[in-house]
């Protein structure tokens, strides 16, 4: 046994290093591209299910480096996160999506609302507020233009410098969404000690619901659930006709996915005729 623990590591090690080699390559060009403001936005619509044009919009860092080349956010922003780099690069895309929201906004003369993900640990400096109120008043977006989702929210602990950031966000009139709800990163125990206006249920839910009853009782008792609290739902993931016509039934209100649309550069939208909002 000794042997074949021996032999399993010497296997793993050249592994071990090229994923080192990995890693540091992907901090030195990420703190590059910052430095250059040289990571783009894709957006996708949360789309309601009343309405036919889109005025509210998830904002995703995408980053396609010159030597690297198209890197995913799965995996550079664990390696912002864990170099100190999700400061800047947070900054970087709230700025860039209110500005996108406020241009959207003065084209369909609607309040397009764009939602942001932030790590726990831009909550650790104890200023988000002030850096939102700051985008805000740059950017000429009024707060309820903003959902700050909160993502690997595993990692945000209920502290009283968290709780007072999220309550002072709230007072301002920012909506707090939970991001991937119901995965090992987001329980019933965050919900129930964090001011929360929105809940984002993950993708796992819903995969093939349309033939899982289990699943289908489950998100029933969350609708239930986020009635209850007068939490507002998003569904995410949607990706097929049989998906949505179950989240249909249910009375979902709220869903994302590549169904509806899939995350793309803010150019491929266009203003809708009526000016009700973009498609
Ligand atoms: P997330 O916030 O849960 O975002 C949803 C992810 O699912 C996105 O992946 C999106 O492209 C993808 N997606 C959307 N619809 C569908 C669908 O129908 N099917 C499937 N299979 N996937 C779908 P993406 O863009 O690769 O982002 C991955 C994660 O990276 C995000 O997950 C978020 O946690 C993080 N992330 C992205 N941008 C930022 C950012 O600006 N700041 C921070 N802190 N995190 C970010
Ligand atoms: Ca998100
Ligand atoms: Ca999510
Ligand atoms: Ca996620």
């Amino acid at each position: 046994a000794k042997r074949q623990g021996r032999a399993r590591w010497c296997a793993y090690t050249p592994d071990l290093a090229q994923r080192h080699a990995r890693l540091a390559a992907i901090e030195d060009r990420l703190r590059v591209a910052l430095n250059a403001h040289a990571l783009d936005v894709h957006y996708q619509p949360v789309s309601h299910a009343e309405q036919t044009c889109w005025q509210r919009f998830e904002a995703l860092a995408r980053w396609n480096d010159p030597e690297l080349g198209f890197v995913s956010p799965a995996e550079f922003i664990p390696v912002a996160e864990a170099s100190g780099l999700i400061g800047d690069l947070g900054r970087q895309i709230m700025r860039r999506a209110l500005r996108q929201a406020a241009q959207w906004s003065r084209q369909t003369r609607q309040r397009v609302t764009v939602h942001v993900n932030v790590s726990a640990g831009q909550l650790q400096g104890g200023d988000l507020p002030a850096q939102v109120e700051a985008a805000l008043r740059d950017t000429g977006c009024v707060p309820s233009q903003l959902v700050v989702e909160l993502t690997e929210s595993e990692a945000v602990v209920a502290t009283p410098p968290v709780i007072r950031q999220l309550n002072a966000l709230r007072a301002a009139g920012v909506r707090i969404a939970l991001d991937d709800f119901g995965t090992g990163h987001s329980s019933l125990s965050v919900l129930e000690q964090l001011p929360v206006d929105c809940i984002k249920i993950d993708r796992s839910f819903v995969r093939n619901i349309d033939v899982t009853q289990r699943r289908q009782s489950l998100l029933s008792a969350i609708l239930k659930m986020t009635a209850e609290l007068d939490t507002e739902l998003v569904v995410e993931g949607v990706e097929t006709p049989g998906e949505r016509a179950v989240l249909d039934q249910l009375g979902v209100q709220f869903m994302q996915g590549y169904l509806l649309c899939r995350p793309v550069a803010a150019s491929l939208f266009q203003v809708a005729d009526d000016r009700s909002g973009l498609i």
